[in-house]
């Protein structure tokens, strides 16, 4: 990928590999806009994410990375920053860097992505379940706080997928996202999970391009050898669409850039 926004680093307590190995691996596969979004700390769920007394560590390791390779690459820092109402910190929020990620990968207290509880799943009306997650999506555009949206149809990643129309189901978060003037991501994770496919998937991405929102590229890599893969596929899926261009954020600045 030319721009590839969303990568994590073993602060986060489930990710492995350096800084640099992420990096190096982003010049091998011709990135010109490789960014690291790792999980902001929060008081809640923290072992899977860095600690407040680490932010300093994490910026430093993108810093000088930043510095090491700015000929071959420019590197970025951002965050992956939970919409969780209550537990959002203005410290991140206000923290200057590139860009932040915002994402939902709570329903109250349930982390729905996480295999350990999609036990969950069953009995649940899941067009119910599908409602109230895109209402989270809604409420995080609406809050104004990010620049990003992340893996805008997450919840489907075990394949528990709705019986009503997805473009109904997401619409008013898409007008919100819109409305904020936010970007989505294409995030590759997905062909990594039960669902293999993208976030999003083929119909509403068509929705996100009628609507005239911005995209992005992540490979969501947890691992080194996770950057740039399904770079083909997730090109030519934004270019089914319709889009020539995507975003990069430098200062919490877009700039649209071909790709
Ligand atoms: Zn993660
Ligand atoms: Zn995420």
């Amino acid at each position: 990928m030319k721009v590839d926004l969303h990568n994590h680093t073993l602060l986060c307590n489930h990710a492995t590999g350096s800084v640099n190995e992420y990096v190096e691996a982003a010049i091998a596969c011709g990135t010109e806009f490789f960014g690291f979004a790792d999980h902001a700390p929060m008081h809640y769920d923290p072992s899977y994410r860095m600690r407040f007394d680490q932010i300093d560590l994490y910026e430093s390791w993108i810093r000088e990375a930043s510095q090491q390779y700015h000929k071959q690459i420019t590197v970025l820092l951002g965050y992956e920053v939970d919409y969780l109402p209550g537990y959002m910190d203005d410290l991140i929020l206000h923290r200057s860097c590139d860009y932040l990620i915002g994402s939902v990968h709570f329903i109250d207290d349930w982390g729905f992505d996480n295999p350990e509880f999609i036990g969950r799943y069953a009995g649940m009306d899941i067009d119910d379940v599908y409602r109230r997650y895109f209402g989270l999506v809604e409420a995080m555009a609406e809050s104004g706080k990010f620049d990003i949206v992340g893996h805008l149809d997450l919840l489907k990643v075990f394949k528990y997928l709705p019986t009503k129309d997805i473009r109904l189901l997401a619409k008013d978060a898409l007008k919100a996202v819109k409305k904020a003037d936010m970007t989505i991501e294409i995030n590759v994770s997905g062909y990594r999970k039960p669902i293999a496919e993208a976030y999003p998937s083929p119909l509403l991405l068509e929705e996100i391009a009628e609507f005239q929102i911005p995209i992005t590229f992540s490979s969501d890599a947890h691992r080194s050898d996770q950057v740039g893969l399904y770079t083909a596929e997730a090109e030519a899926f934004a270019r089914s669409a319709g889009y020539t261009e995507c975003a990069v954020y430098l200062g919490r600045d877009r700039k649209m850039i071909k790709f």
